[in-house]
């Protein structure tokens, strides 16, 4: 049995009942075989593959808070602390019912090789509590904040490990945990990312991970001889990713005709109203049934349906595992010329693999969605300058940023032979670093 298939059966024989981390480490290892291959010697010798694959710590803790009737709710807290060969562990806290160990560590897996891309120095980790904010008081929310933070103040900081936010964990939850670790700590650092504008935030990081997946997008195009400028476009979600990879899209020149939420979609022959869209989402909080009022030549469809409509580029900006087999048939079918993930994993791997052999460009989230943690990262640079720069500075380093993430996965799918192959580049691009990284610091 070769170096990969030893290690992948001893990460499932140690993490019983953790599918998600199992899956996240098999795909990543197997698309690493070349280069395991090509230095298995040394790899075996340092046991690299299984220090890759076994967190620096797990962090897990009682959370209890008082909630607005006098009861006392408890919640599990946890951080995984992934590897920080290459900078301080980074990423971000979820909050929501189906966070477990398994989902944080393959999370925090996936998170070392995306910060590694971005060639800034941030290392992996990942946390939240299977704590639900929907629904609950401010007060409710700012208790069970208060609490989390009074436990995982002692793992954290801005040279250590600096967390950020996630699904359920926004401005508001950023803002009551930042309070919390000023205030138990007795410093002001830049602890935590996505932090408010007055209080150390940065600007453009609302856009990065949209405008970045765009960039990113741009790039690839560019380099296959396509202009993005008079693209149709179809994208899903109307959530950050999505709105502002619909506003940077129509910048560029592209036309960007659907978006969607969890319950249908919108089609607009005319292109995408970006300021409506924000008036039903983030100021009305609303569905998308409203669009059409504001455009009455838009269709409103119940159900999913986006990835049947004839595009030339296809973004997933909503959740994981929204684009099935079906979805890049009609793609292929459709004349679709590439596809990139704003969303992670939005794409199934039958999906993926279809895309792939019949020749649809193919950026994976790990690469395309790193705009956001990448602007994370540059929050914490304005953090310890103690400036702030302004957006048209951030912007441009966004998309250098993305620009260089595309040119390092493709010369390494050049490298390892398998030209155009985004995902094994993106994979074998981000492992490269990180493991050079843990050799040359020794065994530790
Ligand atoms: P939001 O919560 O802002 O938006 C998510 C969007 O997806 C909403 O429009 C939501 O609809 C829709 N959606 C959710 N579930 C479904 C479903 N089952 N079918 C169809 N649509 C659905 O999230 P973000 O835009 O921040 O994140 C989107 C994705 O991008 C996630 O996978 C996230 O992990 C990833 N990502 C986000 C980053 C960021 O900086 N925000 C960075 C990197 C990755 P509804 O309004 O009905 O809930």
């Amino acid at each position: 049995m070769g170096y990969v298939d030893e290690v992948i059966e001893r990460v499932i024989a140690k993490n019983p009942g953790e599918p998600e981390f199992h899956q996240a480490v098999k795909e990543v290892l197997e698309s690493l075989r070349p280069v395991v291959e090509k230095n298995e010697e040394v790899y075996r010798r340092e046991a690299l593959l299984e220090r890759i694959t076994e967190p620096d710590r797990q962090i897990k803790f009682r959370v209890p808070w008082v909630d607005d009737k006098g009861q006392v709710q408890v919640n599990t807290g946890y951080r995984v602390q992934f590897n920080n060969a290459i900078g301080p562990y980074k990423g971000g806290l979820r909050l929501h019912p189906s966070v477990n160990i398994g989902i944080i560590k393959f999370l925090g897996f996936e998170q070392i090789f995306k910060n590694s891309l971005t060639c800034l120095p941030i290392g992996g980790g990942k946390g939240g509590s299977d704590f639900d904010p929907k629904g609950k008081s401010d007060r409710e929310v700012m208790a069970f904040c208060q609490s989390f933070m009074n436990e995982l103040y002692k793992y954290i900081g801005a040279d250590e490990d600096v967390p950020a936010g996630d699904i359920g964990t926004g401005a508001r939850e950023i803002g009551y945990m930042f309070g919390q670790y000023k205030k138990i700590r007795g410093v002001y650092e830049g602890v935590l990312t996505g932090k408010g504008l007055s209080y150390g935030g940065s600007l453009a990081r609302t856009e990065a991970t949209g405008y970045g997946l765009l960039y990113l997008t741009q790039e690839m195009l560019k380099c296959n001889g396509i202009d993005i400028k008079g693209k149709t476009i179809c994208i899903s979600g109307s959530g950050n990713v999505a709105t502002y990879a619909v506003q940077k899209a129509q910048q560029l020149g592209a036309k960007v005709v659907t978006v969607s939420d969890s319950t249908g979609w919108v089609y607009d022959p005319d292109g995408i109203d970006v300021a409506v869209l924000k008036e039903i989402k983030e100021v009305k909080r609303a569905r998308l049934t409203e669009y059409k009022n504001y455009r009455p030549n838009s269709e409103y469809h119940e159900g999913r349906g986006v990835w049947q409509v004839k595009c030339d580029i296809a973004l997933p900006c909503a959740t994981q595992n929204e684009l099935l087999l079906e979805d890049a048939k009609a793609l292929v079918a459709n004349g679709c010329l590439a596809v990139a993930e704003g969303a992670n994993m939005p794409t199934t791997l039958e999906a993926t693999k279809y895309l792939q052999e019949n020749k649809v460009l193919f950026a994976p989230g790990k690469a395309a969605n790193a705009g956001g943690v990448a602007t994370s990262a540059l929050e914490m640079s304005q953090n310890s300058e103690r400036l702030s720069w302004s957006f048209e500075e951030v912007d441009a380093k966004l998309q250098g940023i993305m620009v260089n993430i595309f040119h390092n996965l493709d010369d390494a799918a050049k490298r390892y032979g398998c030209e155009g192959d985004y995902v094994a580049g993106a994979n074998i691009a981000g492992f490269e670093k990180v493991a050079n990284a843990v050799l040359a610091q020794g065994v530790c």
